[in-house]
């Protein structure tokens, strides 16, 4: 048997490249977070070499009284923090959680109404290019010109129009904290299931930090390595013991085959962590650190799309000073601090190019900022910005003093340190 460095150098030196981008820059992508050594034992643990088809105590292959145990844990924990019935940890990522719930709830052909991507709905939430969008009927709404907030009058009319089956709430790139009893008021005035999509605020709402989708969602989905911090992979849960029968069967075997029981641990092992009475700090804390970095750049000049965040995520608007959001993305990598430029309602520009950028505190809270590190990020943030004013291409002086300062912050409070000895 051979050391990973021993058997493939190669894919060995990108993976030690990767660790040493992730120790020495600040992430501040909205969607990522810094898992824990114990979930990533989980998932590198011989748990992967198991067929698992079906659920605990009933399943299609020999074998399984241990991972058996492990789906369990991940299940009874899961319910236990979102204080919900049902828990389906086995779709493989969030798409394919939401593809489940589809699956479970339309046929094709079926309206859906969910918020648009150019509003910071997701993907599957309608999109065009998305199956979710080629599928199904897809009415969108969006937000209001004059907040940023969503008009929950508009959805009340969208839906009395075009009668949606299903009606998803939960974006990608909305900082804001959802009515989720007037959306479950709108879904029963027309007779549609609710469909919460958690994805990014999940941690939030383990947490104790943001209002949970139940009792007012009949459904919600989540990514479990967002704001949860744990493996890469989705979830779907429910109150209603008929919708998780069909969620089950919508997923397994109407979507996938062999669950991933490696990642399954690392999600039983993510959410022992949440229930743990520090994740509620943790939780208060991404939101705290994010409000932080957003005023920095509101200080600086900038403006933030809804006027700040109720979460971990904020949208920074350039265009107070003509900055374009995909020339902010390249000269913050270059400065080690790594975010996604992003649409802003309305954004007269293209996707490829945009006026914002999106940013978020998971990852940096993780490792242990503070608001104090936060104001600091949003400040150096600004520099790099503001050179770009005089050029889109930046500055390379700032950003490199700028580099310096990051490589400073970032070892002050080291992560997997256990990898690099
Ligand atoms: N739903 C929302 C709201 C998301 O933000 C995302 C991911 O960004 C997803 C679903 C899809 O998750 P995945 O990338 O795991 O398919």
């Amino acid at each position: 048997s051979q050391s990973l460095a021993e058997r493939d150098p190669e894919l060995y030196a990108c993976m030690k490249d990767e660790l040493e981008r992730q120790q020495h820059e600040i992430e501040l992508i909205a969607s990522e977070n810094i898992v824990s050594q114990a979930v990533m034992e989980a998932q590198g643990s011989v748990l992967t070499n198991k067929y698992a088809e079906g659920y605990p105590g009933r399943r299609y292959y020999g074998g399984c009284q241990h991972v058996d145990v492990a789906e369990q844990l991940a299940i009874d924990r899961a319910t236990a923090l979102f204080g919900c019935g049902f828990a389906n940890v086995q779709p493989n990522s969030g798409s394919q959680a939401n593809q489940g719930v589809f699956l479970a709830l339309l046929k094709p052909g079926d309206t859906i109404l969910g918020m648009d991507l150019a509003s910071g709905g997701h993907l599957t939430h309608g999109a065009p290019p998305n199956m979710s969008g080629k599928w199904f009927n897809a009415v969108t709404y969006g937000v209001r010109d004059s907040d940023h907030l969503i008009d929950y009058d508009q959805v009340e009319a969208l839906a009395t129009e075009h009668r949606p089956k299903l009606i998803i709430c939960g974006g990608s790139a909305y900082s804001r904290v959802i009515d989720f009893k007037r959306f479950r008021e709108i879904a029963d005035k027309v007779g549609a299931y609710l469909h919460v999509d958690m994805a990014h605020f999940a941690g939030l709402v383990a947490g104790e930090a943001h209002p949970s989708p139940f009792p007012h969602a009949h459904v919600a989905t989540t990514t479990t390595h967002k704001t949860l911090r744990g493996p890469r992979g989705g979830m779907i849960l429910t109150n209603d013991e008929t919708l998780a029968k069909k969620f089950n069967s919508a997923i397994f075997p109407g979507l996938q085959g062999g669950p991933l029981m490696h990642v399954i641990a690392g999600k039983a092992t993510a959410f022992g962590d949440c229930l743990q009475p520090e994740f509620k700090d943790y939780a208060a804390q991404v939101i705290e650190n994010c409000k932080a970095m957003a005023q920095a750049l509101v200080e600086a000049g900038y403006a933030v799309v809804s006027g700040g965040t109720d979460t971990h995520l904020a949208l920074i608007d350039l265009s107070p000073k003509g900055v374009k959001g995909n020339a902010a993305e390249k000269a913050l990598g270059r400065a080690y601090i790594t975010c996604n430029k992003n649409g802003i309602p309305n954004d007269p520009e293209k996707f490829t190019v945009t006026s914002g950028i999106r940013v978020g505190s998971p990852a940096g809270t993780t490792r242990g900022f503070g608001p104090a590190e936060f104001r600091e990020i949003g400040q150096l943030m600004a520099e790099v910005l503001d050179a770009l004013v005089e050029s889109p291409k930046g500055n390379a002086k700032v950003e490199a003093s700028v580099r310096e300062r990051v490589k400073e912050l970032t070892a002050r409070f080291p992560i997997y340190s256990h990898l690099s000895a």
